[in-house]
């Protein structure tokens, strides 16, 4: 964990961040380019095959930008008191087809207790978003995701496990790190863009991972205290 904030800490050298960004959608738009001249010559099938790859390589740049957007607008956040039981249950049901999809059950385990957090809501969705979603990715051949959330005096914890392959460890100290990713069509942003959200809401985010049996991703952010001025006898 601590390596994971280091390196979090050091996504702030901006020309790192700079170099990456430009590679990665320097990419698609080279194959954008060649395909947008072939297709003037094609034809029939041809050109649908042509116009399908331009689609994928648009949607890649969309992806990677739409992830970045966070990055680039931190001043935008808008902090409001809400329960982070039923942000973390609004995006699980928003990726059930996902689930469904993939053979993966999604069970949620919360307490009766609200778990309010001080947050940017759209802000923390995201986080969940992209942490359930990776817990889906990690099974490919179905399985349990469980999100359980519990409050402790001072903080809110949320954890997603999944039953999936599991992150060996020399690759622990990768998670995060901008464009990192084991996957064809993965962008390697999102978690780096979470654990940059989640140090913004001075919370923290860590991993535990049995290789072959499962991941569980913690995320504890700090509970919101009532004010009790109000409730001191006079
Ligand atoms: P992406 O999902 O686009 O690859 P992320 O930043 O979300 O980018 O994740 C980076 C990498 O971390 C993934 O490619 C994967 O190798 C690893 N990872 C993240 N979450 C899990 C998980 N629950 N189980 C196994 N590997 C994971
Ligand atoms: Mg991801």
């Amino acid at each position: 964990t601590e390596e994971l904030l280091r390196k979090s800490e050091k996504l702030k050298m901006a020309g790192q961040l700079a170099a990456g960004i430009a590679h990665e959608i320097r990419n698609p738009l080279t194959s954008l380019k060649g395909f947008s001249k072939l297709q003037r010559h094609a034809t029939g099938e041809q050109a649908d095959r042509y116009y399908q790859i331009m689609e994928t390589e648009f949607t890649r740049i969309e992806m990677i930008l739409d992830e970045l957007l966070v990055l680039a607008k931190p001043n935008a956040a808008c902090y409001k008191v809400w329960d982070v039981k039923l942000l973390a249950g609004e995006v699980a049901e928003l990726l059930s087809s996902q689930a469904i999809l993939n053979n993966v059950i999604i069970q949620m385990e919360t307490g009766p207790d609200p778990c309010l957090v001080n947050c940017d809501k759209n802000q923390l969705k995201q986080v969940f978003m992209n942490v359930i979603k990776n817990a889906i990715e990690a099974m490919p051949g179905g399985g349990l995701l469980m999100v359980t959330t519990t409050v402790l005096r001072e903080h809110v914890l949320v954890k997603v496990t999944d039953s999936g392959a599991g992150i060996p460890m020399e690759k622990m100290a990768r998670l995060g790190e901008p464009f990192y990713t084991t996957k064809e069509k993965g962008t390697g942003l999102g978690l780096m863009v979470s654990l940059k959200i989640i140090e913004e809401h001075h919370g923290r985010m860590e991993f535990d991972s049995s290789p072959g049996r499962g991941t569980t991703v913690s995320i504890r952010l700090p509970a919101y205290q009532e004010e009790t001025a109000f409730q001191q006898p006079s």
